[in-house]
């Protein structure tokens, strides 16, 4: 496999990996998997990608204006406010950072003014790029200070022209001095205002603001060793929590009784209806609100669950959530997590009450980083006193 040399990889600190053979990282994460989780039994072999390069669907760019005053697009240095310039990145979609450099380099002649943080003086902060692997669909996000971007039609215009790949453009403005990427107030200025994918042989609607997983292939190997775990055999009422925009609850639900996604963002939880619809699927229904707060409800009305998917954030899950789940006792646990360390944390609780690890898979989705995913499957178990109870810390 070819080796890549990134010279914006120290200042960048996105590629920790960086300069490593892709089997060496991947024995890497192998390693860090089964010293955490190895405990609680065997860990499989980490399931790699064959072409570990420009896998990122989303691409982020920050805008900034070097010390001469020429528009440049990069990313934040690491723990910093400071913006590195890049010019390639080799995990970033191709396609999405030709588009980048494009608005990058017309920026000045469009008169568009780039935002300065310290003084708050200017106009386009980010730009935000995602495109369908499977569909081609493009959607182009641009983070403004304002709502007002001058000669808005002639700049998508020209954009299009130069990208006929693009399918939708959409202003978000976020005017807060803030270091979240996205404000809440979203214009779309051609197109839809999202894209679709196709992953697992169902099709997926992708809004702005709502999750996606960043890597699609490694995605479809993780969702089918999930729905794989779960072993369905079609009477089953499953769970799908932080289910984002439906996925795993959909590519489940042709093997499902029922299923019933909550997720707290409310725009994913919106694609999730489209996306159920759109599939033909009827045994699907999704709730908006704290997957904790929904298990407690849950469980205090004496409903129960078969199967429970669970793919919290990089925090994990929390003690209301994982407690109501020990209190409804689902026959099996599927959980997806993008952070071993917090994955412990909760095996830990969930083993000390009641649950046994069954089977643990290592998936690289982010190759390059030192992040791993991992789904596990946990199904009821005889109780072992002697077992230490994990406590959370949070
Ligand atoms: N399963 C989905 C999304 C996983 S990312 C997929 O594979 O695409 C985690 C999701 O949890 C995000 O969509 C996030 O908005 C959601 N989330 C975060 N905190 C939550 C909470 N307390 N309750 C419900 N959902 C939450």
């Amino acid at each position: 496999m070819a080796e890549v040399k990134c010279e914006k990889a120290k200042k960048c600190g996105g590629c920790q990996y960086q300069g490593i053979p892709y089997k060496e990282q991947l024995k890497k994460k192998q390693k860090n998997v089964q010293g955490l989780l190895g405990k609680f039994g065997k860990v499989q072999p980490i399931m790699g990608m064959e072409d570990p390069f420009y896998y990122r669907n989303k691409v982020h760019a920050v805008f900034d204006r070097d010390k001469k005053g020429n528009v440049i697009s990069g990313i934040y240095e690491a723990n910093s406010h400071h913006v590195v310039a890049v010019e390639k990145c080799f995990i970033e979609d191709e396609k999405s950072q030709e588009i980048i450099r494009t608005i990058r380099d017309i920026a000045k002649s469009f008169k568009i003014k780039i935002y300065d943080e310290d003084t708050g003086y200017g106009l386009l902060r980010h730009v935000l790029i995602r495109r369908g692997f499977q569909t081609g669909e493009i959607m182009v996000v641009l983070v403004l200070a304002s709502p007002i971007l001058p000669s808005k039609n002639n700049f998508v215009k020209y954009l299009r022209q130069a990208h006929p790949e693009i399918t939708t453009v959409v202003i978000n403005v976020n005017d807060r001095h803030t270091s979240m990427v996205l404000g809440e107030r979203e214009i779309p200025v051609y197109g839809p205002g999202y894209i679709k994918d196709v992953l697992c042989g169902c099709t997926f609607r992708i809004s702005p603001k709502s999750f996606y997983q960043v890597n699609p292939v490694q995605t479809e190997k993780l969702y089918q060793t999930a729905v794989n775990f779960a072993g369905l055999t079609g009477k089953e009422t499953v769970i799908d929590a932080y289910c984002g925009i439906g996925t795993i609850g959909l590519v489940a639900a042709r093997y499902a009784g029922k299923v019933i996604g909550i997720e707290l963002n409310k725009d994913a939880v919106r694609d999730a209806r489209v996306n159920a619809r759109e599939n033909n699927i009827k045994n699907a229904e999704f709730c908006q609100g704290d997957a904790g707060e929904f298990m407690v409800s849950m469980a205090q009305s004496g409903q129960k669950a078969d199967v429970l998917f669970m793919d919290p954030p990089r925090a994990g899950s929390d003690k209301k959530f994982l407690s109501s789940v020990i209190r409804q006792k689902p026959e099996k646990i599927v959980y997806i997590s993008c952070n071993p360390v917090t994955l412990k944390r909760d095996l830990e609780y969930l083993t000390g009450h009641g649950f046994q690890v069954r089977k643990t898979q290592p998936v690289d989705m982010f190759p390059f980083t030192d992040d791993v995913e991992t789904v596990v499957w946990l199904s009821k178990g005889v109780a072992d006193s002697k077992k230490i109870r994990g406590e959370f810390s949070l």
